[in-house]
């Protein structure tokens, strides 16, 4: 649904870190003194004070001592930096550590520092002069460990600078950034792969908790990484238990005030698909428990106060949108619900993961409707356009180049979907915009990587889907989508597949009688043949009495029996992977007719008819026109224009990088006076109103 994650460069107000001088330790002093008998179980615990490695931490360490390029994926908390900054500190020299997040970075610098470690960093929420001591402490050879933000690698001469003294270990912090198959992407990443070289050849290691084998893949040839050791561990969650429930949009307020009832369900965290839910839901719980929104629609004040409540304990149920979470570290979260479905599996696992840090028992409750997945196609459609509307625009472009008004013109687009389409191409080269918005063809290679990352983004709703659909274990299903080196390949014995009656939101009933009967022959079928793809099995039993969600429902009631085993497994179609569930019946396990639980839930209308849709049929586009602007509006209007280019210009951008035409002309049919009602015009979030939210206000001021 909505993306709301745009504040990647978060604002938390001066005053952060303060520098603290220390003593040289006397670790520093041993290391210097025999600097080629690395100790990392001494190290530890003289610099960090740990008395032992969590797990596969060790092993990591030793490799980026030994000098390999590194790929750590574990989950949140696992314990990742500790794996950037032991060999960091062996190596001896200076770490360079590239995060997105301000806050995690001022975080982690903190922590070093109270550590006695010399850390620094240097991102756009400092001041200049304390960016250039940062600067001259690097250079010096001052600092065992420098973070940077990635666009700073594309301030010129900045790489430069950093390669007069070569840093001896470069850490790259959410790695998963760098990849357009993550959920994550950041554009600023992308450029890593090329400044790197400038910096080697020191060792990269790259972290993150949110990686599939795919984005793996992406990350090492991103980064162009050689003979890289990877390690992709620990993703089983034990103590939490996973729970999928089909409920109408319109129950799953009352739903959500249910489970939250019990107190030892709370401090929770709900996830809500929109800001406008968010709030909404917010408002309702308020009315029973101490919640708050947490939103990139909210002021960084509010924000901060949201969440600096929710982690004191001042109220204990927070709703959020996925902008919530990321640096979070709260340890005590019993429940996590999402009111709707996630867009990725990838986001919903990093989200469930909040639950339980404290390594005690927490539940995992997702709320879902196949409408749910009717959403994130109309978003996907709308923001990623066909690709016939990107060739419209490249064929329309001239040979000395065209304006983007002249274009929107000659291709009569929407404005914003012409935005949209020709941000797509500009991303993937098939067109250069200037910063006047003169647009030039680019080279004719785009629509490959284009149709490509679309079709990726569908495949991710598609197992999303999939996932909420499935019988098989739900922790297992998570473990596998992220292809965990060692795990045990055991079902979990706590989701609502392994463990029904400990339930917390699903509801079930009695089987009736031509359940019963279908249980059994579908039992027979598989001791005939083992291992049936449910649908195909649907269509060789002729089965009559059942149609197939109810079909599908009995081998839910079967697996949950422990009779069947359900399996996922894919086969590839039109270069899209098409999944569906195998049933393995486990001739060791008998059932009677009162084992079987039926999920009690309405039976869903034309769902099934739906998801053999193809993907031709698409959902009415929604159209919007740029509001018409008068008096006051259109000074404010041109001014922003003027202003804008005049950045795009400073940044060599294009001017839609900067702010598209529907922001800028929200913002002057808005007329804001304050950042809460600039954080309300359209496409304007935490990132836009930290960099330009001054200004912008300043500009509506001066000129209304
Ligand atoms: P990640 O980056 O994987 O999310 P962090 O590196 O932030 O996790 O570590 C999470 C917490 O675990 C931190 O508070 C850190 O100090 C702690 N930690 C890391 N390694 C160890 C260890 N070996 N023993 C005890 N605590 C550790
Ligand atoms: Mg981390």
């Amino acid at each position: 649904m909505e993306q709301d994650t745009g504040d990647s460069e978060d604002a938390r107000g001066p005053g952060w870190a303060t520098v603290t001088t220390v003593e040289a330790p006397a670790w520093r002093a041993a290391l210097l003194r025999d600097a080629n008998v690395p100790r990392l179980p001494e190290l530890l615990r003289d610099v960090f004070g740990f008395d032992s490695f969590r797990p596969y931490q060790e092993e990591v360490c030793a490799a980026v001592v030994r000098g390999d390029d590194v790929l750590l994926v574990m989950p949140t908390g696992a314990g990742k930096s500790l794996c950037y900054q032991l060999p960091g500190i062996t190596r001896g020299g200076t770490t360079l550590v590239v995060s997105p997040l301000i806050a995690l970075m001022e975080d982690q610098v903190e922590q070093l520092q109270a550590l006695g470690l010399r850390a620094e960093r240097i991102h756009s929420g400092r001041a200049r002069a304390d960016s250039r001591n940062a600067c001259r402490d690097y250079l010096d050879g001052n600092l065992d460990f420098l973070f940077i933000a990635p666009e700073r690698l594309r301030v010129p001469g900045f790489p430069e600078m950093l390669a007069k003294r070569k840093p001896t270990l470069i850490a790259i912090d959410e790695a998963h950034c760098i990849s357009q198959w993550g959920h994550d992407f950041r554009p600023d990443y992308r450029m890593l792969g090329d400044r790197l070289p400038l910096l080697r050849p020191a060792p990269v290691i790259a972290l993150t908790a949110t990686a599939t084998p795919t984005v793996q893949d992406d990350i090492v040839s991103e980064l162009r990484l050689v003979s890289t050791f990877r390690s992709i561990h620990g993703f089983r969650r034990t103590n939490i238990a996973v729970e999928v429930v089909e409920r109408k949009p319109s129950e799953r307020l009352a739903v959500v005030k249910n489970i939250l009832a019990d107190a030892a369900r709370r401090p929770a965290i709900v996830y809500a698909p929109t800001r406008k839910e968010s709030e909404e839901t917010a408002k309702e719980l308020s009315k029973r428990f101490h919640a708050a929104a947490y939103h990139a629609g909210l002021t960084s004040a509010v924000r901060s106060e949201a969440q600096s409540l929710f982690l004191r304990g001042k109220i204990d149920v927070i709703v959020a949108t996925t902008a919530f979470g990321m640096g979070i570290d709260k340890a005590n979260v019993r429940t996590v619900i999402h009111t709707a479905l996630p867009a990725s599996i990838e986001g919903y696992y990093q989200e469930i993961g909040r639950a339980g840090r404290d390594g005690l028992a927490s539940r995992a409750i997702l709320l879902q409707s196949f409408g749910d997945t009717k959403t994130h196609e109309f978003f996907l459609e709308r923001d990623y356009p066909e690709e016939s509307l990107l060739e419209t625009i490249h064929d329309a472009i001239g040979p000395q180049g065209t304006t983007t008004d002249d274009l929107v013109r000659k291709t009569r687009m929407p404005r914003d979907l012409f935005e949209k389409a020709l941000e797509k191409l500009w991303v993937h080269g098939g067109a250069l915009v200037d910063f006047d918005d003169v647009v030039r063809r680019g080279a004719s290679d785009w629509r490959r990587p284009y149709e490509k990352q679309r079709a990726h983004k569908r495949t991710q709703i598609d197992k999303m889907q999939r996932y909420a659909e499935t019988h098989a274990c739900r922790m297992l299903s998570l473990v596998t989508h992220f292809g965990d080196q060692n795990d045990p390949g055991t079902p979990c014995g706590s989701c609502d597949v392994c463990a029904e009656a400990t339930c917390v939101a699903q509801e079930f009933r009695a089987p009736i009688q031509q359940e019963i009967e279908a249980a059994y022959r579908i039992i027979d079928a598989l001791v005939e043949r083992n291992g049936r793809a449910i649908g195909q099995m649907h269509r060789d039993l002729g089965e009559k009495s059942l149609d197939r969600d109810s079909f599908d429902a009995v081998i839910g009631a079967l697996a949950r029996a422990g009779v069947v085993r359900v399996s996922q497994d894919a086969f590839e179609k039109e270069g899209r992977s098409i999944v569906f569930q195998r049933v393995h019946l486990r001739p060791e396990m008998h059932v009677t007719p009162g084992d079987l639980r039926i999920i009690a839930t309405p039976k869903r209308k034309g769902s099934r008819a739906g998801r053999e849709r193809k993907s031709g049929s698409r959902g009415e586009r929604e159209v919007m026109e740029l509001p018409a602007l008068t008096g006051a509006s259109l000074v404010v209007d041109a001014a922003l224009r003027a202003w804008r280019k005049e950045e795009a210009r400073f940044r060599k951008v294009p001017a839609f990088r900067i702010l598209t035409d529907k922001t800028l002309t929200g913002i002057a049919a808005a007329m804001p006076r304050d950042e809460a009602s600039l954080l309300r015009v359209s496409g304007i979030g935490p990132s836009i109103t930290e960099r330009y939210g001054k200004v912008l206000l300043a500009i509506v001021a001066r000129s209304a």
